[in-house]
């Protein structure tokens, strides 16, 4: 690791979260160590309701841990930030809005001039191929095009770290092929280090240079594969979907234990 990478990773350190319920406490992360390297591509993994969602927004400062740090560039996470930009299933996009006025709002929020922000959007939305959709509404759009116009948003953000929580959990799986390819390209232009929330093991596989698998409840690390598949990649290729069956076995085995241990 160069000193630049170790001073700009992102460190999740001794993290635990605790959130008070109705019936006591329910412990959703436990002691949970991750360091991330700048423009690494992380996916995290596990059953459902095993702390993921958690993870992210602590990430991304929405909440604090109960105990335990999350650093960036060494400085420790204590609110929102601009370095961290957050996105979800839903696109959350303005329909009032046009595509370019709805990129054009990250910049804007940056305090920066309108010829700056018509130009950052433009750039991003002809890297994510939506040139010529600039004047569109939202409504006219595809489910993958939406998500594509919320990408290019995040990225004209230029936060350090996009985290992604099942950004494509609701498109088909032809348009997913698609919007993987687009954000793989984004990606790998902008540099950005990307911590990416799925239960889709061929997704995980498909896009990341690492796989972390959480535990059942208190998510804890239970395992992690790195991922050195030659890129592009895709879905169908058969070292992918080798990899994601191994992956698949384990999450199984984790999910299932959960299902014996409430036998
Ligand atoms: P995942 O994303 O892996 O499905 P979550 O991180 O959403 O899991 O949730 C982990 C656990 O924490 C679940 O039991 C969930 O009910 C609980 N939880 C999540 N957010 C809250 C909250 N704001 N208040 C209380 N409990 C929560």
């Amino acid at each position: 690791m160069t000193d630049i990478q170790r001073a700009m990773r992102l460190e999740v350190d001794s993290v635990s979260k605790l959130y008070p319920s109705g019936r006591g406490v329910t412990e959703a992360l436990r002691d949970v160590d991750l360091q991330v390297l700048p423009g690494e591509f992380i996916c995290i993994i596990g059953g459902s309701g095993c702390g993921k969602s958690t993870l992210l927004n602590l990430i991304a400062g929405l909440d604090s841990p109960t105990s335990g740090e999350i650093r960036l560039g060494g400085a420790p996470v204590t609110g929102p930030g601009p370095d961290r930009t957050l996105m979800f299933q839903d696109a959350a996009l303005f329909p009032w809005l046009n595509v370019k006025k709805n990129v054009e709002m990250a910049p804007k929020l940056a305090g920066r001039t309108k010829e700056e922000q018509s130009e950052i959007a433009q750039h991003y939305l002809d890297l994510v191929h939506l040139h010529g959709f600039e004047s569109a509404w939202i409504h006219e759009l595809s489910g993958g095009m939406r998500q594509r116009v919320a990408l290019a948003r995040c990225l004209a953000a230029n936060p350090t770290v996009l985290l992604m929580d099942e950004p494509f959990a609701a498109l088909d799986a032809l348009t997913r092929d698609h919007v993987h390819d687009e954000l793989e390209r984004a990606w790998l232009e902008t540099g950005k280090t990307v911590v990416f929330v799925t239960h889709n093991v061929i997704e995980a596989v498909r896009l990341a240079d690492r796989v972390i698998l959480l535990s059942n409840r208190p998510g804890q690390l239970k395992a992690v594969w790195r991922i050195t598949l030659e890129r592009p990649r895709h879905a169908e290729d058969l070292e992918v979907a080798e990899i994601a069956a191994t992956i698949t076995a384990q999450l199984h085995k984790e999910v299932s234990s959960r299902v014996r241990q409430r036998l």
